[in-house]
């Protein structure tokens, strides 16, 4: 019964994620559940994280509640450990985890700081899974 209400309070955010799991399959792409949470790689995925992320030359991964984006199967493998930190962020957090996300880091930025590796949710991900 937790689980479900953790599933539901993250949904807002996994829903941003899930509609790309049918256009990553018409596009080359791949989806897979691991451990309660949907991975979706390839296809028009691997466009979107190289082209629309804040960071120079793209992400290799991102986190959308239950949903991870990766380039391909193999980074998935390799970065596991640190989007599961931002599953766990993701089900902390709901509906608020983009807004939140994105706020953090544009006060690193007014801060004269970097956005991606100075954001209070990137340096828990890092330091727990370095
Ligand atoms: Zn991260």
């Amino acid at each position: 019964m937790k689980r479900l209400l953790v599933y539901l309070w993250t949904a807002p955010t996994t829903l941003v994620g899930l509609w790309l799991a049918p256009l990553a399959l018409l596009t080359g792409g791949g989806v897979q559940r691991i451990d309660g949470v949907i991975e979706i790689h390839g296809g028009i995925v691997r466009r979107l994280l190289r082209r629309c992320t804040l960071l120079k030359g793209g992400a290799s991964a991102m986190t959308l509640g239950h949903v991870v984006l990766g380039q391909d199967r193999t980074v998935l493998e390799l970065t596991r450990a640190h989007e599961r930190v931002h599953v766990r962020q993701a089900e902390r957090w709901g509906p608020l985890f983009i807004p939140a996300y994105l706020l953090a880091s544009l006060v690193a930025l007014l801060r004269g700081k970097n956005a991606y590796f100075d954001n209070p949710f990137e340096r828990e991900a890092y330091k727990r899974a370095p």
